[in-house]
């Protein structure tokens, strides 16, 4: 906990402070949370390191497994995800500070820009029109009618349209999320700052 006077970081047992003694009133008063993850070392590891940034103390990391459901043979399926227990003392100096920079460094950690697919719309619009290419070619060189080919084009130019509106749009997404991402990778370091400025008090 954080002496209620100077804002050191004294143990929880403290009665006085033992930098400028003052009596400690309060009791530490700490939020808690519990967030999952992939587990895995490195992920952990990421995600461990982003919560003690934001003024989080890790209590506890549990591999832990869930229960899925049964498949159609009986086997019993569970997933394994990592549960992070973790606290923060309310009376840390710039407490308040410190949380709303972690909240909004908190809405970008571990994202990632939400785009929509369209490689298989261009795969299908590019296929197309390549094959009506040359069917339209091998048609008009054995004199046989090619019109008919003509629609595989088409077909294949306006598979492409839905393809490349999705890229203009993933590219405006992309802009947006990392003007944001941008924003929140401040406002992580700003409350980095002020975690490492509240610990060496
Ligand atoms: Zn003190």
């Amino acid at each position: 906990m954080f002496c209620v006077k100077c804002g050191a970081q004294i143990s929880d047992e403290s009665k006085v402070c033992e930098k400028c003694g003052a009596a400690q009133k309060t009791a530490p008063d700490y939020e808690y949370k519990t967030v999952r993850c992939y587990p895995s070392d490195s992920t952990e590891n990421k995600y461990k390191m982003f919560y003690e940034s934001c003024g989080w103390k890790i209590t506890d990391i549990d591999r832990r497994q869930t229960y899925d459901g049964q498949s159609f043979d009986g086997t019993q399926n569970y997933s394994t995800q990592t549960h992070i227990k973790m606290q923060r003392d309310k009376n840390m100096p710039n407490y308040d500070k410190i949380r709303e920079l972690s909240e909004k460094a908190e809405g970008y950690f571990d994202t990632v820009p939400n785009k929509k697919r369209c490689a298989s719309w261009l795969a299908i619009g590019i296929f197309a029109i390549i094959v009506g290419t040359i069917a339209c070619i091998m048609a008009s060189m054995l004199g046989l009618p090619f019109y008919a080919f003509i629609v595989a084009i088409v077909i294949g130019v306006c598979c492409l349209i839905p393809g490349i509106l999705r890229i203009k749009s993933n590219k405006k997404v992309e802009a947006q999320y990392y003007a944001n991402k941008a924003i929140a990778d401040k406002a992580l370091e700003e409350c980095k700052a002020l975690v490492r400025k509240s610990k060496q008090l």
